[in-house]
């Protein structure tokens, strides 16, 4: 009863991993990519345009592209995250340099945030993450029971046409 206003999805022992990297961090995340290619290879990789052909060309793993960020990128990323197609990202963001997507990379953080989906935005989280026994495990990640919030916030918002 504790968690009725949430429900469970679980990230598979094979992830849907998304990897970004602003351009000042992506000769890092391919190296880092390289050091854990045996497990990256386990898992399907996606990634915003520039990043994702670059790690594809210089590491062999199979990366599919989306846009690349600044032209919606992130915005495709978090979509893929509310429809429960990504379940796991690496985002080695930039935090010494302006981005003109800035307000996309926020919403992604927030509905990655929102989802409870595992998002490293630096390498030692990553590095974390990626040795975890979870990796090869299920997880149940708790997220909010959104069907029951609609019929919530449709009914209480109804309000004023019993008023009326
Ligand atoms: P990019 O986008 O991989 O196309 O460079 C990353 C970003 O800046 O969000």
């Amino acid at each position: 009863m504790l968690h009725t206003d949430s429900i469970t999805l679980t990230i598979p022992p094979k992830k849907s991993i998304a990897l970004i990297a602003h351009d000042n961090k992506k000769q890092e995340l391919i190296e880092w990519c390289l050091q854990h290619k045996d497990i990256l290879a386990n898992h399907n990789l996606s990634g915003t345009g520039t990043t994702a052909m670059m790690i594809t060309r210089m590491t062999g793993l199979t990366v599919k592209g989306y846009n690349s960020g600044p032209l919606g990128g992130d915005q495709q990323i978090g979509a893929k995250i509310v429809e429960g197609r990504i379940d796991f990202i690496i985002f080695f963001s930039d935090p010494l340099t302006a981005q003109p997507h800035d307000p996309d990379v926020k919403a992604l953080l927030r509905i990655a945030q929102l989802y409870d989906v595992p998002i490293a935005t630096n390498r030692a989280t990553a590095e974390f993450m990626i040795t975890s026994p979870l990796m090869n495990a299920t997880y149940e990640r708790r997220v909010k029971n959104f069907q029951r919030e609609i019929v919530k916030r449709s009914d209480s918002l109804s309000d004023w046409k019993e008023k009326a």
